[in-house]
């Protein structure tokens, strides 16, 4: 078990770090809670499949809106690759559906 702050190992039983004072117990809770990152980087691969991008990237939004409010770090960038793989996955849908429209699919 090593700290997650500073990478100092830690014994087992022990609550906080004893060099730079990082709870243990913080920290697995913050590491647990999903601040919409793995979907915002799984809505950049999931726009390419037809509608695929939609249901992931709104969720990622969602998750990322929430951590934000918690004060998360990294959902800012959560939620702005979440909206970038929902402008993808528009465009994407937008073209398909005007190559459908023009018989060219
Ligand atoms: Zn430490």
């Amino acid at each position: 078990m090593y700290c997650s702050g500073c990478g100092n190992q830690l014994l087992p039983e022990a609550e906080f770090c004893p060099k730079c004072g990082t709870s243990k117990n913080k920290v697995k809770e913050v590491s647990k809670k999903s601040n919409g990152m793995g979907y915002a980087i799984a809505s950049l691969f999931a726009w390419i499949l037809p509608l695929a991008g939609y249901p992931v990237s709104i969720i990622g939004i969602v998750k990322a809106s929430k951590a934000l409010q918690e004060g998360d770090p990294k959902a800012k960038t959560a939620l702005a690759l979440s909206i970038v793989g929902l402008v993808l996955t528009t465009i994407n849908s937008a073209i398909g559906a005007y190559m459908g429209a023009t018989g060219q699919l």
